[in-house]
């Protein structure tokens, strides 16, 4: 019996790339394994769900989700991965950015004993320069905060069924993928390849929803920042003590005190740095906040293929 492969595709108002993606992704497979085309449309608002719904009932491999609303991708790849029925899963990209070419050298390290196999970015795609800079500011403090070294790691990844049922034990809420991938350990192979230039439509992210993902995936993986506030504290005590010290000096050797505007910036120093410390933990029992609704990642409102109904 041939090993069942589930390549899951999240995708976001893709009704102008889907057509393609639907024609190349078969042409692609190899054939030595069965393959299910799992689609999880993200709560897409134009013809995207339209699309993926023709393709299952002319393909028997292909089978769709559909989130009531925009959950984002990283809801879509839990989805994916809860539904996904294969020995093996891949995570693609619905615009073939993460190129479906590249199967045959995933699996054949997945046969050879990887239980994750990672796609490393030879090349970044085409984008801002400031696009650039903030991913790379964000790649320098998640390494720093979580140990972790993710620049030029992608979600294009195959993961064993043994990581798979892994991942669905793990009680987080807001799982960032890259991070939780790369922290579950286990056999680890990569490869690298070239991100191709997306042939239709938009890219789906936007600056408001890279900075929450960032966030996300910042204090998802460290308290390191709770700890430095707390450093910074203990730092500007020492500074008060010091200038305390100094006037005390000052005023003993019967020199006046001056420097009102001292007194303000101090006020504003500390100010600021009371309204970061009080933010940051904001933060923090924000996620406390959002784990204890215990509300689900998603909300499926339908589904096609395999042995739904619809
Ligand atoms: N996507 C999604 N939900 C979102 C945003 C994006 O499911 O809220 C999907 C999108 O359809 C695509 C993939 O995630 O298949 C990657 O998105 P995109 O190509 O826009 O990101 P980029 O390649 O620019 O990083
Ligand atoms: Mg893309």
């Amino acid at each position: 019996m041939k090993a069942l492969i589930s390549l899951i595709i999240p995708c976001y108002n893709e009704e102008e790339q889907l057509p393609e993606t639907l024609r190349v992704i078969p042409t692609q497979l190899p054939e030595d394994f069965d393959f299910e085309l799992l689609f999880v449309d993200d709560g897409s608002t134009d013809q995207s769900w339209a699309l993926i719904q023709e393709a299952s009932a002319k393909d028997s491999r292909v089978r769709g989700l559909r989130f009531s609303r925009n959950f984002g991708k990283e809801a879509a790849l839990v989805a994916g991965l809860e539904e996904a029925r294969g020995d093996a899963v891949v995570i693609m990209d619905c615009d073939l950015q993460l190129p479906p070419r590249y199967l045959p050298e995933m699996l054949k390290l997945w046969q050879e004993g990887a239980e994750i196999v990672e796609g490393v970015k030879e090349s970044r795609q085409k984008e801002s320069l400031a696009s650039r800079l903030s991913a790379g500011l964000f790649y320098r403090l998640f390494a720093q905060a979580s140990g972790m070294q993710l620049k030029n790691a992608s979600d294009f990844k195959l993961l064993d069924r043994k990581v798979v049922d892994v991942w669905q034990q793990l009680p987080e809420k807001d799982p960032f993928f890259r991070g939780l991938a790369a922290w579950v350990g286990f056999r680890r192979e990569s490869f690298r390849f070239h991100v191709d230039e997306r042939q239709h439509g938009q890219s789906k992210w936007s600056f408001k929803k890279l900075f929450r993902l960032s966030l996300d995936a910042l204090t998802g993986f460290s308290a390191k920042p709770l700890r430095l506030i707390a450093l910074l504290g203990l730092l500007l005590e020492l500074a008060f003590l010091v200038t305390g010290l100094v006037s005390l000096i000052r005023l003993a050797s019967g020199r006046a005190l001056s420097a009102f505007n001292g007194v303000i910036l101090l006020q504003l120093l500390i100010g600021g740095l009371i309204l970061l410390a009080l933010g940051l933990h904001g933060i923090y029992i924000g996620r406390l906040y959002e784990s204890s609704k215990d509300r689900p990642r998603y909300i499926l409102s339908e589904r096609c293929g395999g042995h739904s109904s619809s």
